[in-house]
C-alpha cells in the first residue's frame, strides 16, 4: 500500500507538494522533516499531513527519500503561526518552517558559554524606579509594556525580575536580544541565575544541538529561552511573556525571506496566548513611540536615572567645518586629559560612509566591484581592494583603468586610517580596533579585545557599530564620535532616526559609574536635528518632532510600505517583470501610492541587476489585498527572482 504526504518545501511562493511513501518502509507523520527530490535537487521538507487517498494531480508523484526525525518537531500551533506569517510576509510556508525550526537556515548570536565565566554579581537592590517598573508590569493587566529608560538605567535587571516572577507563576518566557556577540555577558548572567531552567540559543551550537534545545523547549524542560531574532519561535506550550531588549535594533528584522520582524511575530504570539510583551530601549523605534502615545495600546514605563553610581554624560560638539584633519583639537585635548587620569576612551566610527576608495582625478572614474554596483574599499594592511557586498577582492591599481591617467588617489578614510592616525597622536597608549574587518573570522577575538579593555590593558578602543551597543565599562569616561554625519547622507527616510539612535547609544557608553562622563560629537552638520537633539540629550523632543514629520509626510508609522525587488542577471528581464507587476498593481491596489519600477539605490549585487517597486498606503488592507492578488497570479521566468519586503527597514 502507498500513502501520500503533503510536504512544505523551502522555495518561494509555493505552498505544499505531494509525495508518496510506503508506510511499511518509513514512518512519516505530520511534524517530521523528510528528504525529498525537488526539481533536480534533494531538499529538506516539512510534513504537514498524511493521507491514504491519492490526491488529484496531473503530474507523476515522486517518493519521499528519507525521514529525518523519529518524533515530530512541530505541531499545529507552530504550523498555524507559519500560516499567519505566510499571509503577513508573502513568503511560503516551507521557507517559514525552515526559518522557525533549527537545522534549516542559520541565525547568529553569541559564541560558546560557560557559567563559571560570569562576573560575580552581588544581589542588587532595585532602585525605586526599577521596583516601580516591575510592579507595573506584574500587577496590571495589559498586553504591551515599554520600558523607556536612559542608557545605564538598569533595564536588564527589570527584565530579569519580571521573567523570574512569570516563571514562579508557572509561565514561560522568551527573552530576545540583538544579534551580536556583545550580549555574551548578559547570557552568562542569565545562565548563572536560571541554571538548568534556561535554554540559550547561540551561534556556537551545531544543528543537532539546536534541535536538542528545540525539543527541550517543546517538552517544557526549561522555562526561559534567550536568543536572537529567531528565538521568537521557541515552541513553548505555556508562553506568558516575551521580552525584547533594545527594541529599536534592526537585527530584529530578517534580511532574507521570510522577511519577518521579531516584534511583529512577538505581538502575534502574545495576543494568541494572552501573555505580555515587554520591550525596552533608550531610543525606541518610531513605531513603538507612536504606540506609547496611547496607553491603552502600550503602557510606557520611564526609567529616568542611571543606577550604579553613574550619571548622564556631558555632551559637546566639535564643529569640523572649522577644523583640519580627523581629530578636532577639542577631542584631542579631552583624550589627553582622560588618558592622563588613567581613564579609558571609546572612539566610534559610523561604518556607513567610512571607506577608503580609488578615485581618478583626470576622468573621475571610481573603481567599482565588477559584480556589484558599489565602490571597492581599499584595505591597507592586506593591500587589497575589496567589495563589502560580495567579498570579491583584487590588487590595488596605480593607473586609472578607464583613461590610463596616473593622477589617481585613494580617498575617503577608513577605520585603518583612523587607527594609524591615533597611534601617531597617542604613541604612549595602547589602541585597539574592533570592527567587522578585524573580527569577521574569529569571534573569540572580540571577546579577547573586550576582556582586555575591561581589564584596563587597552586605553583607547576604536570601533564601529559593534562598540555602540550594550557595552558596560565603568572606567570609560570619554566617548568620541569621529564623524557623526556619515549616516545622514543615505537616501532613506529613517536616516535621521538611525543617526540619532546611534549617537544616544554610543554616548551612553560614557560615565556608566562616574559622574564625570563626557562625549564629544564631531560633525559638519551641527544644526541637523538628529545631532542637535542628541547633543542636548533630548530624546523625547527628537522623537516627538520626528513623529510629527512622519505624520506630515505620511511615512511609517502613519502609513505602511512594501518594497518589491526584482533580481536577475539580465537587466531587461528584471525590468520587464517589474513593469508587468507594476502595471497590475496599479490596476488593483486601491488607496496605494506606487513608485517605480526604478533601479535600486544599489543597482547590482553579485551579478544581479536590481529593480524595485515601492508601495505605500495609509490603508494597508487595500494595499495588501491588491498585492496578494497580483502575487498569486504572477508568473516569473526562471532567471528572475522577486523579493517582497513588508514594512522594510532598509530601502537600499
Ligand atoms: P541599561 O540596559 O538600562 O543600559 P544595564 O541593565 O546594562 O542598563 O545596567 C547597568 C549596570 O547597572 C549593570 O552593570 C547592572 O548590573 C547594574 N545595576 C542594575 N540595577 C542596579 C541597581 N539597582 N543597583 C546597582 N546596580 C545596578
Ligand atoms: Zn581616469
Ligand atoms: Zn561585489
Amino acid at each position: 500500500m502507498v500513502k501520500y504526504a503533503q510536504v512544505a518545501v523551502p522555495v518561494p511562493l509555493k505552498d505544499e507538494f505531494t509525495y508518496s511513501f510506503d508506510p511499511e518502509a518509513m514512518d512519516v507523520k505530520p511534524g517530521v522533516r523528510v528528504i525529498v527530490p525537488f526539481k533536480n535537487r534533494r531538499m529538506q521538507g516539512y510534513v504537514i499531513s498524511v493521507s491514504d487517498d491519492k490526491p488529484e494531480v496531473e503530474f507523476a508523484i515522486k517518493n519521499i527519500q528519507r525521514v529525518v526525525d523519529k518524533e515530530p518537531l512541530f505541531d499545529k500551533k507552530d504550523y498555524d503561526l507559519a500560516l499567519w506569517m505566510e499571509r503577513f510576509y508573502f513568503s511560503s510556508r516551507g521557507e517559514i518552517l525552515d526559518t522557525m525550526i533549527p537545522g534549516g537556515r542559520k541565525d547568529t548570536s553569541f559564541g560558546g558559554l560557560d557559567a563559571e565565566e560570569a562576573i560575580e554579581r552581588p544581589d542588587v537592590v532595585l532602585s525605586e524606579e526599577q521596583e516601580n517598573a516591575v510592579r507595573t508590569v506584574m500587577e496590571t493587566d495589559e498586553r504591551m509594556y515599554y520600558l523607556f529608560g536612559v542608557t545605564g538605567s538598569g533595564k536588564t535587571e527589570v527584565f530579569l525580575r519580571c521573567a523570574e516572577k512569570v516563571i514562579e507563576q508557572g509561565g514561560q518566557v522568551i527573552y530576545l536580544v540583538p544579534e551580536i556577540t556583545l550580549t555574551h555577558q548578559l547570557a552568562l548572567q542569565v545562565l548563572k541565575r536560571f541554571r538548568n531552567n534556561v535554554a540559550i540559543l547561540h551561534s556556537g551550537l551545531t544543528d543537532s544541538q539546536r534541535i536538542a534545545q528545540w525539543r527541550k523547549i517543546k517538552r517544557s524542560e526549561v522555562s526561559l529561552v534567550i536568543g536572537a531574532r529567531s528565538a521568537v519561535f521557541a515552541p513553548f506550550a505555556n508562553l506568558k511573556m516575551i521580552i525584547i531588549d533594545e527594541e529599536h535594533e534592526n537585527s530584529y528584522k530578517s534580511g532574507n525571506a521570510p522577511r519577518y520582524h521579531a516584534r511583529q511575530v512577538a505581538q502575534k504570539r502574545i495576543t494568541d496566548c494572552k501573555g505580555k510583551l515587554l520591550m525596552g530601549s533608550a531610543t525606541p523605534s518610531l513605531e513603538a513611540w507612536h504606540l506609547m502615545k496611547d496607553p491603552s495600546k502600550m503602557v510606557r514605563i520611564d526609567l529616568r536615572n542611571r543606577v550604579g553610581g553613574g550619571s548622564m554624560p556631558k555632551i559637546e560638539i566639535a564643529d569640523m567645518v572649522k577644523e583640519e584633519g580627523l581629530f578636532s583639537s577639542l577631542l584631542q585635548e579631552r583624550m589627553m586629559r582622560t588618558l592622563a587620569d588613567g581613564k579609558q576612551v571609546i572612539l566610534f566610527l559610523n561604518r556607513r560612509g567610512f571607506s577608503y576608495y580609488f578615485h581618478c582625478r583626470s576622468c573621475g572614474y571610481e573603481l567599482k566591484c565588477p559584480h556589484c554596483d558599489v565602490a571597492m574599499t581599499y584595505h591597507k594592511r592586506r593591500n587589497i581592494l575589496q567589495c563589502h557586498y560580495c567579498g570579491y577582492s583584487r590588487k590595488p591599481v596605480t593607473v586609472c583603468p578607464e583613461c590610463g591617467s596616473m593622477d589617481v588617489m585613494y580617498s575617503g578614510f577608513g577605520t585603518e586610517q583612523v587607527e594609524q592616525e591615533l597611534r601617531r597622536l597617542f604613541p604612549l597608549y595602547r589602541v585597539e580596533r574592533l570592527d567587522t574587518d578585524t573580527v569577521s573570522s574569529d569571534r573569540t577575538v572580540i571577546q579577547k579585545t573586550l576582556d582586555d579593555f575591561r581589564a584596563g590593558k587597552i586605553n583607547i578602543l576604536l570601533g564601529t557599530q559593534m562598540v555602540a551597543k550594550g557595552l558596560n565599562f565603568p572606567n570609560v569616561r570619554l566617548v568620541g564620535i569621529v564623524m557623526a554625519d556619515s549616516g545622514l547622507l543615505i537616501p532613506d527616510f529613517r536616516a535621521e532616526e538611525r543617526t540619532f539612535d546611534l549617537l544616544v547609544q554610543v554616548s551612553g557608553r560614557s560615565g556608566r559609574a562616574d559622574s564625570n562622563g563626557e562625549v564629544i560629537i564631531q560633525t559638519r552638520m551641527k544644526d541637523n536635528p538628529a545631532i542637535d537633539f542628541a547633543t542636548r540629550s533630548d530624546v523625547e523632543a527628537f522623537f516627538d518632532q520626528e513623529l510629527a514629520i512622519r505624520k506630515e509626510t505620511s511615512f511609517p508609522p502613519f502609513s505602511r510600505m512594501v518594497n518589491i525587488v526584482f533580481r536577475s542577471p539580465k537587466a531587461s528581464a528584471a525590468r520587464e517583470c517589474a513593469d508587468n507587476v507594476a502595471h497590475s498593481l496599479r490596476n488593483v491596489c486601491r488607496n496605494t501610492q506606487i513608485y517605480g519600477p526604478n533601479e535600486c539605490p544599489v543597482e547590482k549585487i553579485r551579478e544581479n541587476y536590481r529593480i524595485q517597486i515601492l508601495l505605500r498606503s495609509k490603508k494597508a488592507s487595500d494595499m495588501l489585498a491588491g498585492l496578494n492578488s497580483v502575487v498569486s497570479s504572477v508568473k516569473l521566468p526562471h532567471n528572475v527572482a522577486m523579493d517582497i519586503d513588508v514594512d522594510p527597514v532598509d530601502l537600499l
